[in-house]
């Protein structure tokens, strides 16, 4: 990859509204069978379009081909009851009603992998894919078989190597595995989750990256963010065993958010998607203030391992919000690129 400070997202892109009902969250679909798999198809270029106009570098699926950045992988697996439902607290913040570990689990076909040929088909530029990290995987689930969410996640983690080989292999640049998980459960972290992770990405020559974040701007989050104060030092915890890990990129929130810039020395050596985009807001940033993120991030990153980003995915947002901001992002990159290199 030779452009300087590459854009991305760091996950979804908003669906349209034949797809599923849009702005908001594990929203069924509207089609079934063929159709509902060309319609994903047709999302996938229309998302693909999108960032390709935006002048987005390191481009994605939007997560068109999935309703849930965690559950639809899930739902693939053996081992796990959707019909038998516990209610469970997740990331400590809110119950839900979550399926059941019930037996091994295991992976009996490829999940995405056709989707990311199909992808891969549709454009020379950089790939990236997201998966779901084995920590925030784990969180998701009532276990009644393994009873240690250690265990779990690492039965997971062998799960997503499988599947993140293949991704490779049909010709990904860079897995991402998202773990939100990691800002909240800092001792797992440290104890196993990172390790988990390590295992997921193993054996893999394309790059890796891992997405933290405080989440989408759906209430539960931005609830939580309240009870958080004004500096948000979470990243801290998981920083220092991050910077020797064998993760290539880190993904964070940074614009608007209330975390202290200088937490990113932490991971000095390390490529930085700087989340440079609220996606907890409505506001279009302007490209300068998308710059003045970058700028600030600058201190702590080296030039050539800064990835302009988004703090999270977009789907929540509207369709036009969502371009508005995928513009933004090019625009306020290309201030910097002009500062830096001429
Ligand atoms: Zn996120």
């Amino acid at each position: 990859m030779k452009t300087l400070l590459p854009t991305s997202t760091a996950g979804s892109l908003p669906k349209p509204s034949w797809l599923a009902q849009p702005e908001t969250l594990w929203s069924p679909w509207k089609l079934k069978d063929q159709e509902l798999t060309e319609g994903k198809q047709d999302a996938l270029r229309l998302s693909l379009y999108d960032q390709l106009q935006a002048g987005i570098d390191i481009v994605s699926d939007g997560e068109q081909t999935r309703q849930h950045f965690v559950t639809t992988f899930i739902e693939q697996l053996s081992g796990v009851d959707f019909e038998k439902r516990e209610t469970v607290r997740i990331r400590d913040r809110y119950d839900a009603s979550v399926p059941s570990v019930v037996s091994d689990v295991d992976r009996p076909q490829s999940v995405f992998v056709e989707d990311a040929k199909f992808l891969r088909q549709q454009t020379d530029k950089p790939i990236k894919w997201a998966l779901p990290g084995p920590m925030t995987m784990v969180d998701t689930l009532y276990d009644d078989h393994y009873r240690s969410r250690e265990k779990l996640a690492w039965e997971f983690a062998r799960i997503l190597n499988e599947e993140a080989r293949e991704l490779e292999a049909a010709g990904v640049n860079i897995i991402q595995f998202d773990e939100p998980a990691f800002n909240v459960f800092f001792d797992e972290v440290n104890d196993w989750g990172i390790a988990a992770l390590e295992r997921a990405a193993e054996g893999l020559n394309c790059e890796t990256a891992v997405h933290i974040c405080y989440g989408y701007g759906i209430k539960a989050n931005t609830d939580w963010k309240k009870t958080l104060g004004s500096e948000w030092k979470q990243y801290e915890r998981a920083f220092p065993k991050l910077q020797s890990s064998s993760i290539d990129i880190i993904s964070l929130e940074c614009h608007n958010s209330r975390v202290p810039m200088e937490l990113i020395e932490l991971i000095r050596g390390k490529k930085v998607m700087v989340g440079a985009i609220d996606v907890a807001s409505d506001t279009i940033e302007t490209p300068e203030a998308v710059a003045d993120t970058l700028r600030m991030a600058l201190q702590f990153v080296d030039a050539e391992k800064l990835y302009p980003s988004t703090n999270c995915g977009m789907a929540p947002l509207s369709r036009r919000v969502a371009r508005g901001k995928l513009n933004a992002l090019s625009s306020g990159a290309q201030i910097i690129r002009k500062e830096l290199f001429g």
